[in-house]
């Protein structure tokens, strides 16, 4: 039997009348029809202010995944979190914009959030997607190797200064900074910009985080050379591990392209790309922090398996775990509960512009295999504690 199968633990902070919301909720999105066509009706409700339909998303997906329409908003949750050992990673949760001001904006919120964390345990990162600091296709661009004109030259020196902004000043107070993964056709792009950033402010600890995304065939080569990198250069890593978001997406393109597809070939040899990864980390202890982004839990027991074979405090500093909010409580708050380095990454933004997230998080539940089933599985159990039958 698992052990997180304790609801009691997993769902210390919410209500019975959030528990019974969260239910019909997770029962609604698990019919993949009703999804897709409530995803198309929200998408055009909420754009054309039909302020009754915001209002139902408020309190329901929106309620369930985010954590307020501000980052001040959202502090009652993070202190009710924190409550319980569980820190909160805020998620500027606005997708898919593509303009110069919009971009500035997210730095700024960035930066903000940079100040909000100093020296606040129950923030213990911040973190940022690299299309919200510049346009998709000039990442791409640039990683094709592409001639860019003379304004796609100084609108890419504008994303260099927004990462150098935030990683300098997460630097200064202190704040350790991770940036997210994308599509493999912009990440070489990132990852090359990222490694510009460790090598000038990690040298002291590990500062700016990268992400790995380990259904990519490649990563442990890569990690390896790396780290290669950092011993040569004299500086710290630190990485955010997850499997990865955008499998369908990858494998349709490499199709369609004609090349090789960059995803491992089945589930099973992702797991296994991703326990190779804990193995990396536990070898290199010394130059090497990890956060563990994942719902899965055997990747989680074997996380605490290798910390328990090396002796390593529940709270080492060098070893994280996070999950989305709204998602695998029953994982989060016990690792909380043990004195783990747990915590959740909290979406915040205005209920409209949070739509494209949300949805992300209503497909992601219908189509990822179990997950809806092992979330209702968990409230029902719950429930049925609760009301002692
Ligand atoms: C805190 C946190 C931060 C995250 N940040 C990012 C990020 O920056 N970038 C990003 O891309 N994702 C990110 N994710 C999402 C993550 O990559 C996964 O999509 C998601 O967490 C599901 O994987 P899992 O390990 O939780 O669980 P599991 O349910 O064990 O694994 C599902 C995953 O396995 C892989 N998979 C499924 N079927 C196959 C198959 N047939 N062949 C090969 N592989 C398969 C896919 O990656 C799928 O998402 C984040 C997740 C969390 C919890």
């Amino acid at each position: 039997m698992s052990i997180f199968n304790d609801t009691k633990i997993a769902f210390a902070d919410k209500s019975t009348k959030q528990l019974e919301k969260a239910k019909w909720m997770f029962k609604m999105i698990q019919h993949p029809h009703l999804t897709s066509l409530g995803i198309k009706a929200l998408n055009f409700t909420v754009h054309n202010n039909f302020p009754f339909v915001q209002d139902i998303v408020k309190h329901t997906l929106f309620e369930q995944f985010v954590g307020g329409e501000t980052r001040e908003k959202s502090m009652e949750v993070v202190k009710k979190m924190f409550k319980h050992h569980i820190g909160s990673i805020f998620d500027y949760a606005i997708e898919g914009k593509e303009e110069e001001e919009t971009f500035d904006h997210t730095c700024e919120e960035i930066k903000q959030n940079i100040k909000f964390a100093e020296g606040n345990p129950a923030i213990p990162f911040v973190v940022f997607k690299p299309t919200g600091f510049g346009r998709f296709n000039l990442y791409a661009e640039v990683q094709a190797g592409k001639e860019l004109t003379s304004s796609e030259k100084e609108e890419w020196n504008r994303i260099v200064k927004r990462y150098e902004d935030v990683c300098k000043m997460a630097h200064e107070r202190n704040v350790i900074i991770m940036i997210d993964a994308e599509e493999t056709w912009i990440q070489t792009a990132v990852d090359n910009l990222v490694n510009e950033m460790k090598a000038q402010f990690n040298k002291e600890k590990a500062i700016v985080w990268n992400t790995i995304q380990m259904y990519r065939t490649g990563r442990l080569e890569y990690l390896a050379e790396d780290l290669k990198r950092a011993n040569e250069k004299n500086y710290f890593l630190g990485y955010k591990f997850v499997r990865g978001a955008y499998m369908e997406k990858e494998r349709a393109r490499a199709e369609e392209m004609g090349y090789q597809d960059p995803i491992q070939p089945t589930k099973q040899a992702t797991d296994d790309n991703f326990n190779a990864a804990i193995d990396f980390v536990m070898n290199n202890l010394d130059k090497v922090s990890a956060f563990f982004g994942t719902h899965n839990e055997k990747s989680t027991e074997l996380v605490m398996d290798r910390m328990k074979a090396m002796n390593l405090p529940h709270d080492d500093d060098r070893i994280h775990f996070g999950q989305l909010y709204g998602m695998s409580d029953n994982i989060t708050y016990y690792l909380g509960d043990k004195n783990y380095n747990a915590c959740k990454y909290l979406p915040y933004g205005p209920v409209k512009d949070v739509v494209p997230y949300l949805t992300r998080r209503a497909q992601e539940n219908t189509s990822v295999a179990g997950q809806t089933g092992r979330e209702l599985g968990l409230i029902e159990k719950e429930l049925r504690r609760r009301k002692g039958v």
